[in-house]
């Protein structure tokens, strides 16, 4: 690997979309860099499980599928460089990418960021980050063993990881603004049959409160203002795309954020593909972001040998 070297692809992110990019850039003869901030697998490494990938049965924990993914870069020779992309220069037929430790230039450039969560915008998050407010209930459950937490949305991720909290926690709240979740059937089910959790439908959270550590959340349900005394608030209210380092640039994206594609996940710059959770699409999962990073690679492999 070498910074002065001009690759085939420039692989930004390595979560299934690069990583499967990765896989078959190496088998289409392409060269090919990862360049990540934290790990191989991404987002789904801090995933408790995996249950909705072919050809695992029992499902797979999101730290093993990363290890495997990571252990798969390791025998195809695939370069990982750690490190965080400041800036993109998409303009002309080399594109550059300035990183912490130093610039990557490739024939073609794949985007596969993916996303970070939406942040509820209460009195107490930002202050209390870390000290009873997280993103991550598999990261950080095991704080809350035996308290009452608070959990909000109602999405996949939301029901997900109020069945994770709900092992080691007292009692859950999940407080969800509306009176149906967002999330899917199944989990659903498993949420509403868990002994533990307590749905607070039609409800929002005002505020949280707490000096050192969160110690009670203001909340409003159906119209009246209570307190519910909780010390932890896990927030699920969506994801925005990782997209920082695209300011200044004219990739088209959409009305939130995310990178237009068309079906070979080409962008709107010749050269610039995206694939994963940072595209607009319809289904974000594991599945379709490894579907479109192998697209992606092999699109790139056919311009690229034209
Ligand atoms: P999501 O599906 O967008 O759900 C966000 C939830 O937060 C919604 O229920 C929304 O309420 C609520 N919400 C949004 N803004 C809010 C606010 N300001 N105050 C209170 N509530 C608010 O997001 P997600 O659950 O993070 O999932 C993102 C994507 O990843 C989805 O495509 C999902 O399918 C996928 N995912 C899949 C899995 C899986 O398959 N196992 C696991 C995790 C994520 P409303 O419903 O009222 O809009």
């Amino acid at each position: 690997m070498g910074k002065n070297q001009l690759y085939d692809m420039v692989i930004i992110g390595g979560g299934p979309a690069g990583s499967t990019a990765a896989i078959y850039a190496t088998r289409a003869g392409l060269t090919s860099v990862i360049l990540e901030q934290m790990n191989i697998g991404g987002e789904i490494v801090a995933t408790d499980r995996l249950d909705n990938y072919p050809g695992f049965p029992e499902g797979i924990s999101g730290a093993e599928f990363g290890m495997l993914l990571q252990q798969q870069m390791d025998s195809l020779n695939v370069p990982v460089e750690f490190a965080q992309v400041e800036s993109i220069s998409l303009n002309g037929e080399i594109k550059e990418v300035a990183a912490s430790t130093g610039v990557f230039k490739g024939k073609t450039i794949l985007i596969a960021t993916g996303t970070e969560p939406n942040l509820l915008g209460v009195e107490g998050e930002t202050e209390l980050l870390g000290r009873g407010v997280s993103y991550c209930a598999t990261c950080d459950a095991a704080f809350f063993r035996g308290k009452a937490v608070g959990v909000v949305g109602g999405g996949d991720a939301a029901l997900e990881e109020t069945i994770f909290l709900s092992r080691f926690v007292e009692k859950a709240y999940l407080i969800h603004r509306r009176d149906q979740f967002r999330g899917c059937s199944w989990l659903q089910d498993k949420v509403l049959k868990l002994p533990n959790v307590e749905v607070l439908w039609n409800t929002t959270v005002n505020k949280i409160e707490g000096d050192k550590k969160v110690n009670a959340l203001q909340i409003k349900q159906d119209g009246t203002d209570r307190r519910l005394e909780a010390e932890g608030i896990f927030i699920y209210t969506g994801r925005k795309p990782k997209t920082g380092f695209l300011e200044g640039t004219e990739l088209e994206r959409d009305e939130r954020g995310f990178i237009i594609t068309n079906g070979k996940m080409e962008t709107s710059i010749a050269g610039v593909y995206a694939a994963g959770d940072i595209r607009k699409k319809y289904l974000r999962q594991v599945i379709t972001a490894a579907s479109d990073g192998a697209i992606a690679a092999t699109a790139a492999a056919q311009n690229i040998y034209v």
